[in-house]
């Protein structure tokens, strides 16, 4: 597509969470064994600069950072397919649709590294024979329309999971960043018990709080948070899970999963992995460590420059309503490759090792086995 990629890491002085020796060991070989599921992230690279974006959004398929996910370690994702329909198509059907098919055939053609995620032993096969198992997401729901069997249609495509709206209120939910939260509405019901039916996640990242509490009471599977954070820790943003929320999700065997995109979990100018790890341990002290994971929304390039791009090109996706740019990245965490440093984090917070297993990927497996199957 004649375009220059950013690199996949390097961008800024590598930090490792320093530990003691045994520690290290302990962190290193966890994460060597654990099966590691990022419930949100984004396998793509970004182009390195800003003039190449139109081009990048045009082709439908953003290439992957293939060897950024063997650095870190990553077993399984939900890979969030719906970059480019969230920004250059603003959720019409038949982008949506481009795109997800252009980047299974991407997959398919790389099938030495990565694999279709389409049921729980998918992770188990990628575990074994090495590569990354790639679940297909959609951060919205709104582009089905008043069809239900839509819904069907993507699952068949490989969808296993999808946001009910994306910040902005559509005909099935409010939005995140709505001034007024109506919560789900008639029709949102319906998408619901469709998505339970055929054996989609139902995600509330982008949606509205009170979507979130009221598809977890309407659904008869556990719900996801897919990416995101604890209000309470970050009381000034939009986009922050309130304690109602994350606790209706908890009582329903759903996940929270915590973000890690620079100025998204704060808006200090010096952001760390111990922001992140200030979200986890809140969610993990108020519902159990069972309910909370890490949902990265990580991907390989430079976040602001998207970001800044997004907010100027398409404004109506409403994320200048909760991201400023106080920082440049995320230390300890600029990209997907230092998933190792959530290991070594949780070490760091005490947490047993059972504990860590679960946090880095075995919740996300038994919400999947129990959703998916
Ligand atoms: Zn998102």
């Amino acid at each position: 597509m004649g375009v220059v990629l950013d690199k996949q890491w390097g961008r800024y002085p590598e930090s490792i969470v320093q530990l003691s020796k045994n520690e290290e060991d302990r962190a290193m070989g966890l994460h060597e064994k654990s099966i590691i599921f990022d419930l949100h992230m984004h396998s793509i690279i970004l182009p390195a600069s800003q003039d190449d974006f139109p081009a990048w959004f045009s082709s439908y398929r953003p290439p992957m950072g293939l060897e950024g996910m063997k650095k870190g370690g990553i077993t399984a994702m939900f890979d969030g397919f719906s970059s480019i329909s969230q920004f250059h198509t603003k959720w019409d059907f038949d982008g949506v649709i481009r795109e997800i098919g252009l980047r299974l055939c991407d997959i398919d053609h790389t099938y030495d590294k990565v694999i279709r995620g389409l049921r729980a032993e998918d992770a188990s096969t990628a575990k074994q024979t090495g590569k990354t198992a790639l679940y297909p997401f959609i951060e919205n729901t709104g582009q089905i329309g008043y069809d239900l069997d839509k819904i069907d249609f993507l699952y068949g495509m490989g969808v296993r999971g999808m946001t009910l709206a994306y910040n902005r209120r559509n005909q099935i939910a409010s939005g995140r960043t709505d001034k007024v939260d109506a919560g789900l509405s008639d029709f949102g019901l319906e998408v619901v018990e469709r998505m339970n039916q055929v054996g989609m996640i139902i995600d509330s990242s982008h949606a509205s709080a009170k979507s979130g509490i009221e598809a977890a009471e309407a659904s008869k599977d556990p719900i996801i948070h897919s990416h995101g954070g604890a209000l309470g820790v970050y009381p000034t943003s939009k986009r922050m899970a309130p304690d109602e929320e994350i606790r209706a999700i908890a009582a329903k065997g759903g996940l929270i999963g915590i973000h890690t995109g620079p100025n998204a979990i704060a808006n200090t100018t010096k952001q760390t992995i111990d922001d992140v790890m200030n979200h986890l341990d809140y969610i993990a002290k108020l519902v159990g460590v069972d309910y909370v994971c890490m949902g990265t929304d990580n991907f390989f390039g430079d976040k602001n420059s998207l970001h800044e791009y997004a907010i100027r090109e398409s404004p109506g996706a409403g994320i200048g309503k909760y991201l400023k740019f106080n920082a440049s990245h995320l230390e300890g965490f600029e990209n997907p490759s230092e998933w190792p440093n959530i290991t070594r984090a949780l070490v760091k917070r005490g947490y047993s090792d059972q504990d860590i297993q679960k946090i880095v990927g075995l919740n996300t497996l038994r919400v999947v086995k129990q959703v998916v199957g």
